[in-house]
């Protein structure tokens, strides 16, 4: 392979674009996890945490895969044979749904079209006619990654009160925190799951529990085996900053970086940023004259957009094409939409013209295979751009 020069383009929604300063606040000595140092950074993280979920409440780091954490909000609130709801929004809500089987769990998944999100009414109505309360947690994924499609959460917490439900809520934040508005607390979210290595633009290796008063009641009484994930050790020592094993010490730092970088910027203007760029690429596919998977424009995902091709045309192959010419790495189709989808993730530490290079690599590479396009998405972006960058001069004038 030759040399590739300039910065490679990773346009996947996760892992994203690590920070220099990130990169340089993890390039540290590591220390004694058990000496007075340690304490501060394990309770500037807890503090900076409870921001970005907007909690008060306990917030759980795992050194772990977003699956980890995943595994960690089931088995600590939940009994063999318990009854869960998820809906079926796309690939994760699916290997979810798969994990809880493994444990034991009885799931039941509300199909779905894998172009829209969870839907509140539909389980509004399984909550209805669950009149013995055997269900005990509704899971549901906030950003669908393989989908670009956002649940709207707080929709799905007020379809659970109104059926006067006392299940659990669950909800996988992954890729949307710190990208996506996300309220734990406001929400009444029982168990928020998150990851470092999206909207958090840390390197994979850390994952996340946001826990409610109502959960730690719950793991109090739930039988699932479990001793890695135990909430208990984890809080024991998480007050005075400590952790009952080692953590991944280097990635603390990091995320201790990251977290002032989101405060820096003020998490608002962070969501208008994705917000933003998520629009411009929407009118970037549209010029194209192709569709975005999304079909509800009030679903539309901040984080990512999946682009649907053409019958007859070969996702993966278009994104081979794009890596090869211009080291740009785009999102492959998973699951039900493999082949059909490519998407392009932008989350995280993200610019405008990062986006335009971008938009110029994929317009090039449907080109190069032979897509049928107008070539006209990069000016609509770019104007699109331009314009919320004069109205922001406007406003400041
Ligand atoms: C990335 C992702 C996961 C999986 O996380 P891992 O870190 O790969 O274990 C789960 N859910 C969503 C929504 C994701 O985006």
């Amino acid at each position: 392979m030759s040399r590739r020069t300039g910065r490679h383009f990773l346009q996947i929604p996760g892992p994203t674009n690590v920070p220099d300063r990130v990169l340089r606040a993890i390039d540290a000595p590591t220390i004694d996890h058990r000496g007075p140092e340690f304490a501060e950074l394990g309770k500037a993280i807890r503090a900076g945490m409870q921001r970005v979920f907007k909690t008060k409440g306990e917030v759980i780091v795992y050194p772990a895969s977003g699956t980890g954490a995943w595994e960690a909000a089931l088995v600590n609130t939940l009994s063999p044979g318990n009854r869960v709801l998820m809906a079926e929004t796309g690939h994760f809500a699916t290997l979810w749904s798969k994990l809880a089987a493994r444990l034991g769990l009885e799931v039941d998944l509300i199909p779905g079209d894998w172009r829209s999100g969870a839907d509140p009414s539909a389980i509004c109505e399984r909550l209805r006619a669950d009149s013995a309360h055997a269900i005990k947690a509704v899971c549901v994924v906030h950003n669908e990654t393989s989908t670009g499609v956002a649940s709207r959460i707080a929709d799905v917490r007020a379809a659970i009160d109104a059926a006067r439900h006392p299940a659990l809520f669950m909800v996988d934040t992954i890729s949307s925190l710190a990208s996506i508005d996300y309220r734990h607390d406001e929400w009444g979210v029982d168990v928020t799951v998150a990851g470092s290595q999206k909207g958090l633009m840390l390197p994979p290796g850390l994952s996340f529990n946001a826990v409610s008063p109502k959960a730690l009641a719950a793991s109090r009484q739930a039988k699932l085996p479990r001793s890695y994930w135990a909430w208990d050790e984890m809080l024991a020592h998480g007050k005075s900053g400590y952790f009952p094993y080692t953590p991944a010490t280097n990635l603390l730092y990091g995320l201790r970086e990251a977290l002032m970088m989101l405060e820096e910027e003020g998490l608002e203007n962070v969501f208008a940023r994705h917000r933003r760029h998520a629009e411009a690429t929407r009118r970037a596919v549209r010029a194209w004259g192709l569709d975005v998977l999304a079909s509800n424009p009030a679903e539309y995902s901040a984080s990512l957009t999946a682009v649907l091709l053409p019958p007859g045309h070969d996702a993966d192959r278009v994104r081979r094409l794009i890596l090869e010419h211009f080291d740009l790495s785009l999102g492959t189709g998973l699951g039900k939409v493999a082949g059909k989808v490519f998407r392009i993730g932008h989350l995280g530490d993200f610019n405008d013209l990062m986006l335009m290079g971008t938009l110029a690599g994929v317009e090039m590479g449907l080109g190069l295979a032979g897509v049928p396009i107008r070539k006209e998405g990069v000016q609509q972006a770019m104007a699109y751009l331009g314009a919320c960058r004069a109205s922001g001069e406007r406003a400041a004038a």
